[in-house]
């Protein structure tokens, strides 16, 4: 019971479907782990890759927590049994000798490492990872859950245009909530936007906007006095992660729900969040997302601080459209998860056959995450992989 090879591979990824829509540069990380368990004569492989919005992670991946892992001693990853590898000892394998803070980019890398042992362990268990984390975590499993699209990023032209055909997509696909970006191009712009999508939903309490940390203390009090009276699903990203001040004015101000905590990793940023950021927890969202904040046990942690100061389960749904935080909300009955129906190919979208009714989801029942039923991640992991 042991890793035997770990590669990881870096690759363009676009928040836009249209090919010809600048990149940006974003990257992400794609790794494979390679343990010393056959199934139908093959190795088992766990999977994974580094969400989006924070580019790949090869540099730290490969010198640091690769390494450690492939020079953990014989059979020190096994379970109990010795006949699973223990994703929590892995993740201890990984962070040995780390400082506390200084999370930067770390936490990015342990959590897409983190990704495909978890994949690793489901499929050596032979169960969907939702099943496999239930019985680790003892927690009652959803196999049906919430979902919601995210996308809506500016288009550079025809902006207007190509959101409402975006959102009418969205719905087509079963959709009833979709987030959207807003900030960077004007306040009235913004209400354009707003406007638009919401008129392709059943309101704009099916909205969600993303301001991706664009607003200082008084633009981000500007917005929400502007945004107020939309009552919208809920408004993130703000303001920079860190700027708690901000978070608290605007929530003090602004009566509909705010979401934050995507661009926090660790449990002593969610602490000062409790602490500062003055939020409701009656009515606000959290999308950390579990990739970003060092896998399942940094997220685990940062669920246990939220929940003992009085934040419950349904606050959370997780940043990523990944179908990493998809098994983290069924296995942990969190509110929901995020799904990228168009952005971020090739992990944009679901698995071969998934149907989304009434903006509920089945989660993939085969073991492990699901990336061999999705057709174009699996392409991609092959080619890079095989
Ligand atoms: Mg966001």
């Amino acid at each position: 019971m042991n890793i035997t090879d770990i590669r990881e591979k870096s690759i363009l990824i676009s928040r836009y479907e249209d090919p010809v829509l600048p990149t940006g540069g974003l990257t992400t990380s794609l790794v494979a782990v390679t343990t010393d368990v056959v199934r139908n004569g093959k190795p088992v492989i766990g999977y994974g890759y580094s969400s989006v919005g924070r580019f790949a992670q090869g540099g730290l991946i490969r010198e640091r927590f690769a390494a450690r892992l492939l020079r953990a001693p014989k059979g020190s990853l096994a379970d109990e049994e010795g006949t699973n590898l223990d994703p929590f000892l892995a993740w201890n394998t990984m962070m040995n000798g780390e400082k506390p803070g200084g999370h930067g980019e770390r936490c990015v890398a342990v959590g897409t490492l983190d990704m495909a042992i978890w994949d690793a362990a489901a499929k050596i268990a032979d169960l969907p990872l939702y099943d496999f984390l239930a019985q680790r975590l003892a927690s009652a499993p959803q196999r049906r859950v919430r979902v919601y699209a995210g996308g809506g990023y500016r288009y550079p032209c025809n902006d207007l245009v190509r959101l409402s055909d975006e959102l009418r997509r969205c719905v087509d696909l079963g959709f009833t909530h979709v987030k959207i970006k807003v900030g960077g191009a004007g306040l009235d712009v913004d209400c354009m936007r707003i406007e638009a999508a919401a008129s392709r939903l059943s309101g704009t309490d099916c909205l969600a906007v993303d301001a991706m940390n664009l607003y200082d203390q008084n633009t981000a009090l500007q917005a929400a006095a502007k945004l107020a009276p939309y009552k919208l699903w809920w408004f993130e990203d703000i303001c920079d992660p860190l700027d708690f001040a901000t978070h608290a004015r605007v929530a003090k101000v602004y009566a509909s729900s705010v979401a934050a905590g995507e661009a926090l990793f660790s449990q002593a940023e969610a602490r000062l969040l409790v602490q500062y950021g003055g939020l409701r927890s009656e009515r606000d969202v959290l999308v950390f997302d579990p990739v970003h904040s060092y896998g399942v046990p940094g997220y685990l942690r940062i669920l246990e601080t939220m929940t003992a100061n009085g934040w419950p389960r349904r606050a959370f749904w997780p940043h990523g459209g990944h179908l990493f935080a998809l098994h983290l909300v069924a296995a942990l009955d969190l509110g929901g998860a995020e799904i990228s129906p168009f952005a971020f190919s090739p992990f944009r979208g679901l698995p071969n056959g998934s149907i989304i009714e009434n903006g509920r989801l089945t989660v993939p029942q085969v073991a492990g995450i699901g990336f061999e039923i999705h057709a174009e991640a699996w392409d991609v992991f092959r080619r890079v992989f095989m």
